[in-house]
């Protein structure tokens, strides 16, 4: 089944028409050998970081290219999913005059992008159960909706739609549909990587900043048609890797055991943490989660949210998001970490 999609109607025409920044070490590329490069103004002195970074990330590509099985082409890197994001947003939206469709409650970066980018947003809602609701979202395209974000597993809420849900929306949307998988290393769900040659419109990002345990370097993920890469790759800022994300990502990316490890254990103390809260008096409602945090509604949020700062722990208050009224997500940590949050909410009166 391959879906009827035209790319080229969707590419702003100045994005069409821009001819993109030719970096100094761009045309050098297949050349081996002992080459002495005297084009980028750069401090000849070895220091190891004296040089710019490889702006094609060729050899952090080939290595997700090998554990995903998808080519190099397939793939564009940002700095942190929020870059990738951005960047599809100015690739594909006219400022002033082009629409996205935000599911909500989700993450909030969809919305401060639209917003940065003068682009207007369909808001449509989750169901009580924080479920999708086709026709709702069908009802919200129109001629200038460029992009639908769906975020599974969704945060705040944890929970993954069904692939039934994700497909029909796929095939009945003539615009992008960006699936933000930052969680789905946690998830019990598969990955929409495996059908991107059966839906020329989707686009799924990943991210390092969660299950590999790397927020730090910044690295987000795009996988996409050759097609749609091709047209991110012409208005990403040509450096936007730097050498030092290039090689802590490849060496976390080496270490599969010890990530896949980290994971089963954050999924056991989910687990557990889910029915701990399940016993505290105040709590209301323990929402399942495919995530690494769990959505948890209370008595009173901004109270309960409150005395846990005096106790010196942090959490999200998410009370003001629809359909999240009275709502802390607790991100899961450590064993004590996660005791620490057990025991103080055990205290509270
Ligand atoms: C945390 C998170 C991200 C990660 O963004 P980075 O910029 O890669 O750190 C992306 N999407 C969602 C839904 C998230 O919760």
């Amino acid at each position: 089944m391959t879906k009827q999609f035209r790319l080229n109607s969707l590419i702003r025409a100045n994005v069409k028409a821009m001819k993109p920044y030719s970096s100094a070490r761009d045309d050098y590329k297949g050349i081996s050998g002992d080459m002495t490069f005297l084009d980028a103004n750069e401090n000849p002195f070895e220091n190891g970081l004296n040089r710019y970074p490889d702006p094609q990330q060729s050899i952090l590509k080939m290595k997700l290219s090998e554990l995903n099985n998808i080519p190099n082409d397939n793939i564009l890197l940002g700095n942190g999913s929020d870059e990738v994001l951005d960047l599809i947003f100015r690739a594909f939206c006219d400022p002033g005059k082009d629409e996205v469709i935000i599911i909500r409650p989700t993450y909030g970066m969809y919305e401060v992008l639209a917003n940065l980018n003068d682009v207007a947003i369909q808001e449509i809602f989750l169901d009580a159960d924080f479920d999708i609701n086709i026709n709702n979202i069908v009802n919200g395209m129109n001629m200038s909706t460029k992009i639908l974000f769906l975020c599974s597993p969704n945060n705040p809420t944890g929970q993954s739609f069904t692939r039934e849900k994700v497909e029909r929306l796929l095939l009945k949307f003539n615009g992008l549909v960006v699936i933000d998988e930052a969680y789905i290393d946690f998830s019990n769900q598969a990955s929409w990587l495996t059908r991107l040659n059966d839906f020329p419109n989707l686009i799924v990002t990943q991210t390092l900043s969660k299950a590999y345990g790397m927020a730090g370097i910044r690295l987000g993920i795009c996988y996409a048609s050759k097609e749609i890469i091709s047209v991110l790759n012409r208005i990403k800022p040509p450096y936007n890797i730097n050498t030092l994300t290039q090689q802590k990502a490849l060496e976390r990316l080496s270490k599969s055991k010890m990530v896949y490890d980290e994971i089963q254990k954050i999924l056991m103390q989910r687990d557990r943490l889910s029915s701990q809260l399940n016993t505290i008096s105040f709590v209301e409602n323990v929402f399942p989660s495919d995530a690494n945090f769990i959505l948890v509604k209370v008595d009173n949020a901004q109270l309960r949210y409150d005395q846990l700062l005096k106790k010196q722990i942090v959490v999200r208050n998410r009370t003001n998001e629809s359909g999240c009224e009275n709502c802390l997500r607790f991100t899961v940590g450590t064993e004590t970490e996660n005791e620490k949050l057990i025991n103080a909410l055990k205290q509270l009166t």
